[in-house]
């Protein structure tokens, strides 16, 4: 047996603390069940309109009152039939009239006072008290029983949000940004789960056990097939799950994400879900070091990064690791730099999970020539310069590099190069030799994206000399064509007021 002890101080300590706690909650948060319930509002203004649509939502009864009215909140109240049970389809009453102390009928659930004149606001919500109505007093909270949260509606799941009336705006706020976070499909993700949880509490007698099973379910590919639109799969997925639960709980799944160039921003809302959900992460050198601080503690962080002749990790381990951690039954994210499609040898790595029959979804992110291409000002493809852009990475043999030269000469073409810096001086010799002007502009970009990030404007007739010049860090890209002039009007441009 365990024994605590708690001093007599400590206690009451941690009793004040529980004080503390109990009283710092302003309301009492409830889900108010409304259907077929009539509310009455008293005003015909945006406000009212605002409200009305809420209620009726929820499946309740909408009255109003008021001597003028919006012509859409008219046409709510008349049209709406709501209540959700058989039989009980009921239509709110709209009375084109001055509130009466009358008007507040027992019959009323709930009660807004959402007029203009704050005297007849007062007027309701006394009313109301007499009455023993709930009551929702528009802009004056000190008069209300009840207030409208900033919500977030993702049906059946519905995320309220209260400041306590302290500030409705920073509620608003916090909507917006839980609003992104949520993808849209999670209602109907949350919909299907329900359907099956009987079956999944009979088939899986075990808490615990039916614990496991959902935790793999809401994390793994049967949620993401759902999240990605494809219901049926994902249920067809959840019908076998149930029937193989103990092979789910054994099977892992891969994500090969792309990060982006380097600013963390520019990571995905799926790739950070994904990040998140992860138990393992496998990250090359040109991840933002950012991307991973931002992640919570407790997930195996693999670096695997590779640099110019010092392969830290080969190709071969890293497929091989990947497989052992989905064997393990993990969810293992392959974070690559840019795009893991363009030069990222991504293809390889699924190639070799198709083969091991291991789940696995590839995240598209912004491949280095967009995010270099957008920070410095220069557009890829624009209708008076180039009408198609080419990405290319040199492949360098003993200090050569081989490229089909002819064909990266066609007119109105920017070309993007994807490497270092060793073969630069050969591309801009050869594509001279095979008829590029010498003074086509060029731009070197470093550690594009990031805060360090610095634009070399040159020619293919001096960009070598320029390298030797200057002391550049290392990634680069470098952009060709005559789009690189417009980076001298199409930088950021940042006006201070
Ligand atoms: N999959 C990556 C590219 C990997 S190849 C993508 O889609 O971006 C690696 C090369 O990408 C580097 O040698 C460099 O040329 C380029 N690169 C990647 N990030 C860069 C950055 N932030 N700035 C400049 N170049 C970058």
């Amino acid at each position: 047996m365990i024994r605590i002890k708690i001093s007599p101080g400590d206690f009451l300590l941690y009793l004040l603390f529980l004080k503390i706690r109990l009283m710092a909650m302003k309301y009492l948060p409830l889900m108010h069940n409304f259907d077929g319930k009539t509310c009455l509002i008293v005003g015909g203004g945006k406000v009212a309109l605002r409200r009305a649509k809420n209620v009726l939502a929820a499946g309740g009864i909408v009255d109003v009152i008021a001597p003028t009215c919006l012509p859409e909140l008219c046409d709510l109240v008349h049209q709406h039939k709501s209540g959700r049970q058989q039989g009980q389809q009921h239509q709110g009453k709209l009375q084109q009239k001055q509130y009466q102390a009358e008007d507040i009928d027992p019959r009323y659930a709930l009660v807004i006072a959402a007029t203009n004149d704050r005297q007849i606001n007062q007027a309701i919500a006394q009313q109301c008290k007499t009455k023993n109505i709930l009551v929702n007093v528009v802009d004056d909270s000190s008069l209300c029983d009840v207030t409208f949260p900033a919500i977030v509606d993702r049906n059946p799941i519905l995320v309220a949000i209260s400041s306590g009336s302290a500030s409705p705006q920073f509620s608003k706020l916090l909507r917006d940004r839980i609003n992104t976070f949520i993808p849209n499909g999670y209602g109907k993700l949350a919909e299907l789960f329900g359907r099956y949880r009987k079956r999944v509490k009979s088939s899986i007698p075990k808490p615990q056990d039916r614990t496991v099973f959902w935790n793999k379910v809401v994390h793994g590919y049967i949620a993401e097939s759902a999240l990605s639109g494809n219901l049926e799969q994902a249920e067809s997925q959840l019908k076998n799950a149930i029937e193989n639960h103990r092979k789910l709980e054994q099977c892992g799944e891969v994500y090969l994400i792309g990060a982006g160039p380097g600013d963390p921003d520019l990571l995905t809302l799926r790739a950070l879900r994904l990040l998140q959900q992860s138990e393992v992460i496998i990250y090359d050198r040109l991840v933002a070091p950012e991307i991973l601080s931002r992640l919570e503690q407790g997930k195996d962080l693999i670096y695997v990064g590779k640099q110019r002749a010092n392969h830290s990790v080969p190709q071969q381990q890293i497929n091989e690791l990947l497989i052992r951690y989905a064997n393990q039954g993990k969810r293992v994210a392959r974070l690559k730099g840019g795009d893991p499609f363009i030069f990222g040898r991504g293809g390889e790595e699924i190639e070799n999970l198709a083969a091991h029959n291991i789940p696995f979804q590839v995240i598209p992110g912004i491949t280095a020539a967009n995010g270099c291409a957008s920070y410095a000002g220069i557009p890829l493809t624009h209708r008076d310069h180039a009408q198609s852009v080419r990405f290319v990475t040199g492949q360098l043999q003993n200090g050569t590099v081989s490229l089909n030269w002819a064909e990266l000469i066609a007119p109105d073409q920017t070309l993007v190069f994807y490497m270092g810096l060793q073969g630069l001086p050969i591309i801009c010799k050869n594509l001279i030799k095979h008829g590029a002007a010498t003074n086509t502009p060029a731009a070197l970009i470093e550690k594009g994206t990031t805060l360090h990030q610095k634009v070399h404007i040159s020619t293919l007739g001096e960009l070598a000399a320029l390298l030797e010049s200057i002391e550049i860090h290392a990634p680069t890209l470098t952009i060709v064509g005559s789009v690189v002039n417009l980076h001298a009007s199409l930088r950021w441009f940042n006006k201070s007021v």
